[in-house]
């Protein structure tokens, strides 16, 4: 097991990065489809390293609370791998899919199993499977328990406004759900897993907090172990291949390491064995990506040499 390299000056690192980031002309725009997330002041960014000896470094807005959207995507699955194991694979997919994380076009052709779990109708497959005949409150509370053992940190919350905003505009998440309820790959009302998916992708954190919750994937000795080793390995699988969409090459080649994105402008990165980090500025990119976030971690990873491919 590599450790991080004591040579490295990670303070050094991140102030670089947060003043370039700072004085960018190019932000991306918020997320307009939904209302609440829209007018977000893209000028934020910041970032934050957990590393796996235990430091923690920030830059920028790293105590800043914002939204993490399909972040929560590897949160549930996490769930829904510990309670379903492989079943979880008959209902969704292992695969890339190309194309837009809200697209419908894929899912009809597929016949109602979505590529992957990073989608929108894979992570709301999989929100489905872990409600099971539970309320969507025991579910959301496990969800957030999961999520602050994670973290170390109890203090967070789902954020109400951001998951009505979603929820009276969420006509094209319930489409896909009814979708798959039409070709028998739902097992509760599209309405409440809908609901239950808005409020997960509402949970609210600040970078410094998804870094330190991002330490489970990252294995090794003083980790959280909140899931086995090998489920550790297969969502990193999953977070390289489909974490970032239609972008998710992109990512992989710039990056070199596994990554989940949100539309709230947060990315969960992480450098098996070596660390968690969090970026978040809410500007986008045309795959709904962090513009400058996806910037930040690959001058990270040219900084620091790290990459799971040597
Ligand atoms: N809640 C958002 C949606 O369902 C999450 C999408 C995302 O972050 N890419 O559209």
């Amino acid at each position: 097991m590599s450790i991080a390299n004591p040579e490295l000056d990670f303070r050094v690192i991140l102030d670089q990065i947060c003043a370039e980031m700072q004085a960018a002309p190019h932000r991306g725009e918020a997320a307009q489809y939904i209302p609440e997330l829209a007018s977000i002041d893209t000028n934020q960014f910041g970032m934050a390293v957990a590393l796996a000896d235990g430091r923690v470094f920030v830059g920028g807005d790293a105590d800043r609370r914002f939204s993490i959207q399909s972040v929560s995507k590897v949160f549930t699955l996490a769930l829904a791998l510990g309670r379903l194991g492989e079943d979880l694979w008959r209902r969704v997919g292992r695969e890339p899919s190309g194309l837009p994380f809200n697209s419908i076009m894929q899912l009809e052709h597929e016949e109602g199993i979505p590529r992957n779990p990073f989608i929108n109708p894979g992570a709301l497959v999989v929100t489905d499977a872990i409600l099971a005949g539970h309320a969507p409150r025991e579910v959301l509370g496990e969800l957030l328990r999961f999520v602050r053992a994670a973290a170390e940190d109890d203090d967070i919350h789902i954020d109400e406004a951001v998951a009505r905003s979603e929820t009276e505009h969420g006509d094209r998440n319930m489409a896909l759900a009814h979708f798959m309820a039409a070709h028998g790959n739902f097992r509760n009302s599209p309405a409440l897993t809908c609901g239950t998916y808005f409020h997960q992708c509402a949970i609210e954190m600040t970078p410094r907090q998804l870094a330190m919750s991002g330490r489970f994937l990252v294995g090794g000795p003083n980790m959280p172990g909140l899931i086995a080793r090998d489920q550790v390995r297969r969502i990193n699988a999953l977070m390289l291949t489909c974490g970032h969409y239609d972008g998710s090459g992109d990512f992989a080649y710039r990056v070199g390491l596994p990554g989940k994105s949100g539309v709230g402008g947060g990315i969960l990165v992480i450098a098996p064995g070596r660390a968690s980090i969090a970026v978040w500025s809410p500007g986008l990119n045309q795959y709904g990506n962090s513009h400058l976030g996806t910037l930040a971690v690959e001058r990270f990873a040219q900084a620091t040499g790290w990459s799971v491919f040597g």
